[in-house]
């Protein structure tokens, strides 16, 4: 078998981290399967190498290709500044509809976590991306659009708003969050993971979070009444997806305290953004994880820093990210095998102490190498 990926160079320590990391993405296929998969690389351009080539930095065959997609992965893109672009990668999110941002966060050995029990923390954000706080429905205080919308709301609907506020609007659809919902169940099951848990603010804000919150739990029970149980019926649940909700607030606690107890995680854009960024952040974060955003029809693996020019170049970036792209992207695959191979890999190499000058500078001991030499190491122990 043999799959197509479209794979996006991208800017600064973009070609750096792709030359280490995609030899170690073949490598662990061909281990692990012989010659009978293989993934066929088709590089789309985007950001500056698209901007030298054809003057435009996200050219229209690019979007094309894209639109007709299943598998693509895309090094960091920096923004161009003035040339019309909010950013590339919002864009690109935007036109493609890009609706689930998928983060998993788990512990590498070695690494220096602020918690005693880094290891106990195995789980994947599902964060919805399109919707929420996030859609830029926004006026600034004092605004003739404030002004509009505060007497709209003070006049029509009776809402005591101050009239000095500077307002934005957090719209939440049952079709948005039920989608999310549905993308993190399906992760669960096929990935037989232990629990799902949607995570919201349903307790204050009542139709926007806590709809997510209903819209959840009902896509479980139409769609998932087989797969799933609910964590007050799960006793005896054995095999099952046990379905659970927390407050965001008391999540932010659990996550510390109970680590072990969370496993897939659906929730919505803010929510998501803080929690992903606090998970990563407790076990050491390194901006070593992977990421995905996914439509109906393409999963898009992305890794998680930015183009660090600093270091563009110099053959001191970490691929990390990009090399666990590139593992997560073989799980949504279903060749799990090859992935677990990669995870094994660096778990290897860093658990050695060898490796790239961002690891190094926080871990006791370590021997620093370049980033194709990392790479390498990764693939050795493949
Ligand atoms: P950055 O992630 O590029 O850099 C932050 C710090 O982390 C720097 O010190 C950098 O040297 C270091 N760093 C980042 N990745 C590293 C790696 N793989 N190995 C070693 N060190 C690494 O963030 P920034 O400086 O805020 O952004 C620079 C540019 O990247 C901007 O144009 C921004 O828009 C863009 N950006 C793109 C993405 C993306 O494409 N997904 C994400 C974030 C930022």
């Amino acid at each position: 078998m043999r799959k197509t990926v479209y794979w996006i160079e991208g800017d600064g320590i973009g070609p750096d981290v792709w030359k280490a990391a995609r030899p170690v993405i073949d490598a662990a296929v061909a281990k692990t399967y012989g010659d009978a998969r293989s993934i066929e690389w088709k590089e789309l351009l985007a950001g500056e190498k698209a901007y030298a080539a054809t003057g435009e930095y996200l050219p229209e065959a690019t979007m094309q290709a894209l639109r007709g997609a299943e598998l693509a992965i895309k090094g960091p893109l920096g923004t161009p500044v003035g040339k019309g672009f909010r950013s590339l990668n919002v864009t690109l999110r935007q036109t493609l509809d890009l609706y689930a941002c998928i983060r998993p966060i788990r512990y590498f050995e070695g690494i220096m976590s602020p918690v005693k029990r880094p290891d106990l923390v195995d789980m994947v954000v599902f964060r919805e991306n399109t919707e929420d706080v996030y859609a830029g429905i926004e006026y600034k205080a004092g605004t003739p659009e404030a002004k509009r919308l505060i007497d709209f709301l003070r006049n029509e609907l009776g809402a005591n708003v101050d009239p000095e506020s500077a307002v934005g609007i957090k719209p939440m659809t049952a079709r948005g969050s039920k989608r999310l919902v549905r993308r993190a169940m399906d992760f669960a099951v096929a990935q037989k993971r232990s629990s799902l848990t949607l995570v919201h603010k349903g307790n204050i804000m009542k139709f926007t979070e806590g709809g997510f919150r209903e819209w959840g739990y009902e896509v479980v029970r139409d769609e998932f009444a087989d797969a799933a149980v609910l964590e007050a019926d799960a006793g005896g649940a054995a095999g099952k997806v046990v379905v659970k909700d927390r407050i965001a607030d008391a999540m932010f606690q659990e996550v510390l305290i109970r680590p072990d107890q969370y496993s897939v995680i659906a929730t919505s854009n803010l929510n998501g953004d803080y929690l992903s960024d606090a998970l990563a952040a407790q076990v050491g974060g390194l901006g070593l994880a992977p990421g995905v955003n996914m439509s109906d029809s393409l999963a898009f693996f992305e890794a998680t820093h930015g183009t660090a020019p600093t270091i563009a170049g110099q053959d001191r970036a970490n691929p990390g990210s990009l090399i666990l792209c590139g593992a997560l992207m073989l799980e949504h695959m279903g060749w799990n095998d090859a992935a677990t191979r990669i995870y094994n890999a660096i778990n290897t190499t860093i658990g050695n102490r060898t490796v790239t000058v961002d690891l190094a500078s926080q871990m006791a001991s370590a021997t620093t190498v370049g980033t194709v030499a990392f790479g390498e190491l990764v693939e050795k122990a493949l």
